[in-house]
């Protein structure tokens, strides 16, 4: 008899039936909330009626069609709905499968267009788990353990993760930019980099949100260098912060937006957006590939961007994030072996630490587990898997928040042995 390979450990021992909205319902007809969002992916809800609809409708009409053979209408429909969403300028497309594609394609665009070798990313940062994309993840060495030699040409600055280093943001933030300027100086000269890939919010390292003054210097930087500036919005895109795109709370303008997760509702579907002009730059023949843009995926993200529209998810995001983080920051104020919470929109953390700051990892394991077992899905991430985060679909309603609320408080009480109400 097959088994599955210890590859698929699952963090909850949940085997789900169907779902349906913020919940999942398992095969013995239990109900929870499922604050993961398959990690952000199910932004418009478990099969959300529209999203369905439109999948039967296309799969009955093509499944696949290889756009460097034929062109479908889902992918130019897609393209046109995009071209109305995304940053200004930032007008021509590209379409792959999962994350760690639209990465190696922004990768590989960058080298090109700049003719430089290196790349710069951010300490905590997730890109994925292909080589390119692995050797550009800082958010925990296990994504890249045992397969080296990686890829060269990656240098590493800081993020302003404040809570991190014990300061506050503005001494975080003056200390990534002045360690990048040094970077520049001893490792990676600027004539020699590319591209910056940077997340909005940190996501796999620990739900830490950017600012202004740092993307704001990494802007700058790449303007005077031409560099390019890559947005990883592959977890913070289509609404999840709050805004359309987690940049654009940082009043910032990328040359290339990298797109997947919530674009499609879960079907595989990512891409990178850039100008024409840098677009072009890309050598032929060197992107691509058989599954990018399928049809089914096109159409569903269509009616996934129609239901973000039509049901108002970015401001629902922002509200419920909202009254998600005062409720989890009310608890952390309880608890002190929570050191943190942060977030933005609907992407909350909490953070468990010991009385002298260390990462309180089994602390934080054993909260994700009772949490589960009391019916609220939840994952850990960080380097040190000590936080525990919130990532509901942006359908997510105020009734449910308050009783993801209610869970967590009892969940962090049963578990540290402190009064949370
Ligand atoms: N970038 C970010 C910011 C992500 O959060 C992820 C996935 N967690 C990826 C890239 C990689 O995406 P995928 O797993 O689809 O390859």
């Amino acid at each position: 008899m097959a088994q599955l390979s210890p590859l698929l450990k699952q963090a909850t021992p949940v085997v789900v039936d169907h779902g349906e909205g913020a919940c999942l319902y398992d095969v013995e007809g239990r109900r929870h909330l499922d604050f993961t969002a398959g990690i952000g992916v199910t932004s418009t809800g478990h099969c959300h009626p529209k999203v369905v609809a439109a999948a039967r409708e296309q799969i009955g009409k093509l499944i696949h069609g290889q756009y460097t053979t034929v062109m479908h209408r889902p992918l130019l429909e897609l393209v046109e709905r995009l071209g109305e969403v995304l940053p200004a300028g930032l007008d021509s497309l590209f379409f792959a499968n999962s994350g760690s594609e639209a990465v190696e394609a922004a990768l590989r665009l960058s080298r090109q267009a700049t003719r430089r070798p290196n790349v710069i990313v951010f300490q905590g940062g997730f890109h994925g788990r292909t080589v390119a994309a692995a050797t550009m993840t800082t958010s925990g060495t296990r994504f890249s353990a045992g397969f080296s030699p990686l890829m060269g040409g990656v240098h590493v600055a800081p993020f302003p993760y404040a809570y991190h280093y014990g300061w506050d943001e503005q001494t975080a933030t003056r200390f990534a930019l002045r360690e990048l300027d040094y970077l520049f100086a001893t490792v990676s000269a600027p004539g020699e980099t590319a591209a910056f890939f940077v997340e909005p919010v940190l996501g796999e390292g620990g739900y830490v949100p950017a600012n202004t003054e740092f993307l704001t210097g990494l802007r700058e930087r790449a303007d005077r260098h031409g560099i390019l500036l890559v947005v990883d919005e592959i977890q913070t895109g289509f609404g999840r912060t709050g805004k359309y795109w987690g940049h654009r709370h940082f009043g910032v303008h990328p040359d290339v937006v990298l797109i997947a997760k919530g674009l499609a509702s879960g079907f595989p579907l990512s891409g990178i957006a850039a100008s024409a002009e840098l677009m072009a730059k890309a050598f032929p023949g060197s992107q691509g590939g058989t599954y990018g843009g399928n049809a089914v995926s096109c159409a569903a993200a269509l009616a996934t961007l129609d239901v973000i529209e039509e049901e108002d998810l970015v401001a629902n995001a922002a509200a419920r994030g909202g009254q998600l983080l005062e409720g989890a920051r009310l608890i952390g104020d309880k608890t002190p072996e929570i050191g943190d919470v942060r977030g933005l929109g609907l992407m909350v953390g909490s953070e468990f630490t010991t009385a002298d700051g260390e990462p309180a990892t089994a602390l934080a394991q054993a909260a994700q587990q009772e949490a589960a077992r009391r019916g609220l899905l939840m994952l850990t991430c960080g380097a040190y898997s000590n936080v525990v985060r919130m990532i509901p679909p942006l359908v997510v309603t105020a009734e449910q928040v308050d009783e993801a609320l209610g869970l967590w408080s009892e969940t962090v009480a049963a578990v540290t042995g402190n009064p949370t109400s």
